[in-house]
Formats: structure tokens, sequence, C-alpha cells
């Protein structure tokens, strides 16, 4: 349930809310909105005794949440989320467009990419440095090395660093050299690390699990911010249904679904979605005149010679074409676009 504090309630009346729900082992997560403060309630509420918080001079009223997710819904920030990772406005008016190589492969990859990316908006630069292969055999990422050379570059060009990590055992090494921990398709229900990425309060983009329902997607979401880390975007990748012309099938009505059950910003990822470079434009144009936060793109210096993911990495001249589309959309959809 949420409980809605009266507008204008005073820090005592605050506090006895908050009173009772310790008393009562209660977990309080407080959402300070623009207009209203809202307390999501976490726990056994068949402790309290009932009407012990409506008769509180602080409450406006109580409203069950029916989803199992609570902090991830609509209700507990109604005015939406917005927030910042550095200089960053993640949710805001303004798009935020992230871009990178598919993997971390040299110094010289990186930098040849992030210094075309800039020019168009860029403010986050994307590369794997643990990735998840379907083969073992298959190219593992940099790991270390990699994380080191995405900090190096984005540093020389005043970027953010968004990386995948895949163990919780190596968040504590990666916060060095990461702004936001990406969390994969594959480990979109890998309930303990979201918890350990929940705890480390570092900000998060959470990838949409390749089979995984909206709900599902959103209760991933919840495990992150039942620890206290509310700094979480939702990432549509694509899903898997029975269409092979595509990697996977990008789901454009998942912006919507998720802007009217989530506070949460959006972000969408083409790339995974189409698996082909010819259809990555397309699908980012979509993605904006749907509504989404913003998008994060694969862009490789010679996609041909790529060690993963080669057919759907778009050259930097390609990025620039789509990134010159993705602005004049934004006008259309009344969303500013970074440096316009
Ligand atoms: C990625 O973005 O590097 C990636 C592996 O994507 P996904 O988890 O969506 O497949
Ligand atoms: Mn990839």
């Amino acid at each position: 349930m949420i409980i809605v504090v009266k507008p204008g309630a005073n820090d005592s009346q605050v506090h006895e809310i908050l009173d009772v729900l310790e008393r009562n082992e209660l977990k309080a997560h407080v959402s300070e909105g623009s207009e209203r403060l809202i307390i999501g309630v976490i726990g056994d509420k068949s402790r309290l005794t009932p009407g012990s918080l409506e008769v509180l001079s602080g409450v406006e009223k109580i409203v069950p949440i029916m989803e199992s997710y609570k902090l991830a819904s609509r209700q507990f920030r109604p005015e939406g989320t917005s927030f910042n990772v550095k200089d960053v406005t993640f949710g805001g008016n303004e798009l935020v467009m992230m871009a990178g190589p598919c993997a971390v492969e040299s110094e010289e990859q990186v930098e040849a990419v992030a210094s075309k990316m800039v020019a168009c908006g860029v403010k986050v630069l994307r590369g794997g440095a643990y990735k998840p292969r379907t083969s073992p055999y298959a190219f593992q990422g940099l790991e270390k090395t990699g994380l080191k050379i995405l900090r190096r570059v984005a540093d020389k060009y005043g970027l953010l660093v968004i990386s995948e990590i895949t163990s919780e055992n190596d968040i504590e090494y990666a916060s060095n050299y990461l702004d936001i921990i990406q969390i994969g398709a594959r480990n979109a229900q890998n309930f303990r690390l979201l918890s350990a990425v929940g705890k480390s309060g570092i900000p998060v983009m959470l990838k949409r699990g390749i089979a995984e329902t909206i709900d599902e997607w959103l209760g991933s979401a919840e495990y992150i911010m039942s620890e206290g880390n509310y700094h979480i975007m939702m990432c549509e990748r694509g899903i898997r249904t029975f269409e092979t012309a595509t990697r996977s099938t990008l789901d454009i009505s998942a912006v919507p679904v998720l802007k009217g059950k989530t506070h949460l910003p959006i972000i969408v990822d083409p790339s995974h979605a189409a698996g082909k470079a010819a259809y990555v434009q397309p699908l980012a144009l979509a993605a904006i005149a749907a509504g989404a936060d913003g998008l994060i793109v694969e862009v490789h210096p010679d996609p041909k010679h790529a060690l993963s993911d080669a057919a759907q990495q778009l050259t930097p001249e390609a990025y620039a074409e789509l990134a010159m589309r993705v602005k004049e959309m934004a006008t259309i959809v009344k969303r500013s676009y970074p440096g316009a």
C-alpha cells in the first residue's frame, strides 16, 4: 500500500506515520514529489491494528496497490521520475542518447566511436566489458581492461559510462569505472544480482528479459528499488516471438504500457531488437514517436570485423544520420534533443 501524506504536513506529522510503520516492522520508502509526499509501505500489513494509520493527522489517504510491484508502480510517483547521473538527466524532457560498440575490443576502437559521437548529442558511452555470450567459445570481453578503456575514453570526451555487469562479484570493482550498471536481458530475472545492484546504489539500466512480460519486468525493477536504489531506467530491447526476420521483436507497445504502469524512465535499444543495421534507424524513430526517454545504440568503427554483434552495429556515419532523424522526431513529439 502507499500512504499519501497531507499537503503541508509538518515533520512531526510525517514522523508519527514513520514511527507507526517502524513499530510494526514495516519498511517505509519515502517519495518526495513536487506536490506530494508519498510513503510506500513494504512488509506484512496484517500486523497493523485496523485504523491505526488512518487516524494520524498527517495521513490524507491510504491506497492499496494490487500489483506485486509497489515502488515501481506509477502510484508511488504519479508525476514520473527523473534523476541525474552527474550532469545528465534521465526521464526529463531532453532525450538521452547512449551509443558505443557492442563490446570493448581496444582503446583505438572505443576512441574511434566516442570521438565522433559527442558531436551527435551522445552523453553516455556504452561498451560491453563482460559479455554474456551464447557460446562459451565466443569472445567473452576484455573485463577489467575493458572497463578501464571505457573510463579513459569517456573522461576524455566528458561522457558517462554504461556497461553490463553479469555477476555480483564484479560490482565493487566496476563501480570505480562506470556510472551506470547495465543489467542484460539474460540476467533480468537473476534476483540475487538485482538485489546486489540495488544495495550498491549505483544507477541501473534494466533490460527486459528475452521472454519477460511487462509485469515480470517491473517485478525485476522492484527487486532493485526495494533495496533503496530508485535510480533505474527500463530498457525495452525486443522479446522472443515466432518471428525470425529480426533478431527479437521490438515491443513498441511496451513504451506506452510502461508509461501507464511505472514512473521510471524508459529507454529503447533498437540494435539488439533489430539484429540488422538496416532496421535500427526506423525502430529508433518509432521508439521516440512512442514516447521513449532515450535510446541506446550499438556503433562500431568497422562493423564487419566486430568481435560480437557484427550485423547490427552502425558505422559512426550511419549513427550521425540516425541522430539527425531522431532530432527531427524529437521536435514532433515536443522533446528536446541534446545540444539542439
Ligand atoms: C548488450 O547491450 O550488450 C546486450 C548484450 O544486450 P541484451 O542484454 O539486450 O541482449
Ligand atoms: Mn551487442
